[in-house]
């Protein structure tokens, strides 16, 4: 029967990364609670019942939580940029930890070894801002999105960044008023105004890039001429075209129409160009801190090669490379990869071991290894939905000592990781970095090494005899060994004969092959072994 309508009072117990606290019925079904904090106990009205989960609307907080804090936000309920408005800092950086060890645990089945998160900012933080356009009572207006809706929730100054950026895009939408420009409309495809787009450099430099859905925005010099002139920290004015009807806000032709081609940042001491197009983190002080962990984590000795996959514009690859390390750089957006040759140039970079190129990141190794060479290190840092499984068996075959994987999805990055896992890398550790407080999204960076079998897996070869049973007790793993030797010349071990006999239908021993440690996987048998091991157990006629 369905629960819509009835009021329950439940304690929330946990949230998820849209900011909903979640707690259980008396009959363990899991309530979608908006609003509220892990350890508030309130009365809840269930609004939808669609058999999975139930989705609540807290009526009353009869015990608020000690993490509870009334948001600074005068929009924080209407608008969906910040998720943990409403909770301390500090335990939304508890939170965060605790969503990236769970997704280890829970898709991957892995404890990792997982440092403390790192935060080293939390408000006006963000350097860039995409303003969706809309119009309210015959005016342009300006905001975000309602959470998962494409309804304008308008404001005056947001806290996740300077106010410049409301300053500017203000002004802006007053000169689109006064020359009574359309905004766009997503229903019916007319319109023309789409979007804001506004970059920042920590110099306080600002690119602004207004999104149209048409060739042309009617007076653009004289707009971009009395933005400049009320905004003179504004250093580029482009219009970027985007016709398609579709929610991607970036289309692909940027024209500038005044001002500098690129905007040019620092980060970790180097200079980096950026174009309208080109991804460059939001959070500047924080990426810092995530590159220096992804430089540690790749642990770069000198004239190993480097593969930077998905680079973007260079940042990790030009800001962790030394001058001794080959790099190569693959990222499928055109003007980034134009960026990056052009950062390698002003960072010195020599352009004998440096390459960026424009490919996709499956084409990324075979670039590398043509041009600079095999890779040592490889650096990936895909967009949220993580590597293709086909990515993750190139990047094993090419066997790089290790990886460092950076991701703003925990629960891709533990899937990836658990495949890494059964292709030979263990998961040595992972630091998450808060790269955007308040929201519900977090940063992990990851590293994976690759097993030696050699040195790290410690397998107890030692098999109990007196397990085996009379038809395999023709002949012991000993004279199995032998026969291989003299035979073939390989050298077979007791793990790998188990493997064939237990593939063959022959019974093992039951403490086989147990690894002592839980980071060990266990190899198995290559298929020349596989052959040399039948032969002998066809010659012992055990099979
Ligand atoms: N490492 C960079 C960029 C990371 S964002 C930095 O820290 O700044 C992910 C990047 O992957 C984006 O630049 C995006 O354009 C690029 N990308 C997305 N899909 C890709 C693919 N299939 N192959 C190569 N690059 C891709």
């Amino acid at each position: 029967m369905s629960e819509k309508n009835k009021i329950i009072q439940i304690r929330i117990t946990d949230i998820n990364p849209d900011g909903n606290g979640v707690g259980r019925t008396d009959l363990g079904r899991v309530v979608f609670v908006p609003l509220t904090v892990p350890g508030d106990f309130c009365k809840v009205r269930i609004i939808k019942d669609n058999n999975n989960v139930l989705i609540g609307r807290p009526e009353q907080i009869i015990e608020p939580s000690p993490d509870r804090i009334v948001p600074e936000c005068a929009v924080f309920n209407k608008c969906g940029g910040c998720s943990y408005g409403h909770i301390s800092y500090e335990k939304e950086k508890q939170l965060k930890e605790e969503t990236v060890r769970n997704a280890f645990k829970r898709i991957a089945g892995m404890e990792i070894k997982l440092n403390p998160l790192i935060s080293v900012n939390s408000a006006r933080y963000r350097n860039k801002v995409q303003y969706p356009v809309s119009t309210e009572n015959g005016s342009l207006v300006f905001g975000y999105y309602a959470r998962h809706s494409h309804r304008v929730v308008t404001h005056t100054s947001c806290l996740l960044q300077d106010d410049v950026f409301y300053n500017i895009a203000k002004d802006l939408v007053g000169i689109f008023n006064e020359m009574r420009f359309s905004s766009y409309d997503e229903e019916s495809g007319k319109g023309l105004i789409r979007h804001i787009y506004l970059r920042k450099t920590r110099a306080g430099d600002v690119a602004v890039c207004v999104i149209i859905n048409g060739d042309v925005l009617p007076g653009a010099e004289s707009v971009s001429k009395k933005i400049t002139e009320k905004h003179p920290q504004v250093k580029s004015f482009f219009v970027n075209v985007n016709k398609k009807h579709s929610n991607v806000i970036l289309g692909e032709k940027n024209i500038l129409i005044s001002g500098q081609p690129f905007l040019t940042d620092m980060l970790c001491g180097k200079s980096f160009t950026l174009s309208p197009s080109s991804f460059f983190q939001v959070n500047s002080e924080a990426a810092e801190v995530l590159y220096n962990k992804a430089g540690e984590y790749a642990a770069l000795a000198e004239g190993d090669i480097l593969l930077d996959l998905y680079c973007g514009t260079g940042t990790i690859g030009l800001c962790i490379a030394g001058d001794s390390n080959p790099l190569c750089g693959v990222e499928l957006v055109r003007d980034a990869v134009e960026n990056a040759k052009k950062n390698a140039v002003i960072n010195g970079r020599n352009p004998e071991n440096t390459l960026f190129v424009c490919a996709d990141a499956k084409d990324g190794i075979d670039e590398c290894k043509k041009h600079i060479g095999k890779p040592n290190v490889i650096v990936v840092d895909p967009p949220r939905k993580g590597l293709d499984s086909s990515l993750i068996d190139e990047i094993t075959k090419a066997a790089p000592e290790r990886v460092v994987y950076i991701s703003c999805n925990p629960a891709t990055l533990a899937r990836d990781a658990a495949i890494f896992c059964e292709r030979g890398y263990v998961t040595i550790e992972a630091t998450p970095v808060d790269l955007f407080p308040r929201t519900g999204h977090v940063e992990t960076v990851c590293l994976l090494s690759k097993l030696n079998t050699e040195h790290h897996i410690e397998v107890d070869l030692e098999l109990n005899e007196l397990d085996l049973t009379s038809s395999e007790s023709k002949a012991t793993y000993e004279e199995i060994k032998d026969y291989v030797l003299k035979t073939t010349g390989l050298k077979v071990s007791s793990l790998y004969i188990s493997q064939v006999k237990r593939k063959l239908g022959l019974e093992v021993g039951v403490c086989y092959n147990l690894p002592k440690s839980d980071n060990a996987r266990v190899p198995e048998c290559p298929a020349e072994k596989e052959t040399a091991i039948t032969a002998a157990l066809k010659h012992f006629e055990m099979i």
